[in-house]
């Protein structure tokens, strides 16, 4: 069996917070790490790939796949669009003996913790401030105006459940916030 049947690492963040540089600063410093890829209903952005980024699904799927009880959680990030990571995936991850990283909003996060709260670890990475992450996420340029406002609508919201987590991590400084995103991930994998 693999030394990892039934672990996992989340890190969540409010959007923007730089969740997604420090998953994949993890998944570079740990070959043992595998990223879970979830399933969404949303369009996918110009560079991104099916099946590496997202398994892109329509709508139909996804609630079918709701109603086969596949996903481990799943939620309505954004209005009318659905994200879920499938018991699938991880299965798929595990038999290669691997130990994957979800990388899942914050309710997804807590849901996942609350039904695993022995073989998960969840880092959720906090943003120096709202104006920072409105900074970071007009500088990504791939949200309108009413998107934009929606994430960070979500994000202020979002920061008032940083106490649901064992690690909080302040990204103020990127190198600060990967080395210690890197202690607790080799902690987790040698306990
Ligand atoms: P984006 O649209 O920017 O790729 O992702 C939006 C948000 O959805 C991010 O916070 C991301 O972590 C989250 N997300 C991605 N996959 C999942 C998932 O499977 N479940 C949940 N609950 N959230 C997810």
């Amino acid at each position: 069996m693999s030394k990892f049947f039934h672990k996992s690492i989340i890190v969540t963040a409010p959007s923007g917070a730089g969740k997604t540089s420090i998953t994949r600063y993890l998944m570079h410093a740990f070959p043992e790490l595998a990223f879970s890829v979830s399933a969404t209903t949303r369009e996918p952005r110009a560079n991104e790939k099916n099946n590496v980024d997202y398994y892109f699904i329509s709508l139909d799927e996804f609630k079918e796949k709701i109603q086969k009880k596949e996903f481990i959680e799943w939620e309505m990030v954004y209005e009318g669009k659905y994200y879920g990571t499938l018991k699938q995936e991880l299965e798929r991850i595990w038999a290669i003996d691997k130990l994957p990283v979800l990388d899942i909003d914050v309710q997804g996060a807590i849901h996942v913790q609350q039904q695993y709260p022995l073989t998960t670890i969840s880092i959720f990475i906090q943003p120096p401030s709202i104006d920072e992450l409105k900074k970071r996420l007009e500088g990504r340029g791939s949200e309108t105006a009413k998107s934009l406002q929606a994430r960070i609508n979500k994000a202020a919201y979002e920061l008032s459940f940083h106490h649901y987590f064992e690690n909080v991590i302040v990204n103020n400084d990127f190198d600060a916030a990967c080395a210690e995103a890197k202690k607790i991930v080799q902690q987790f994998i040698d306990s």
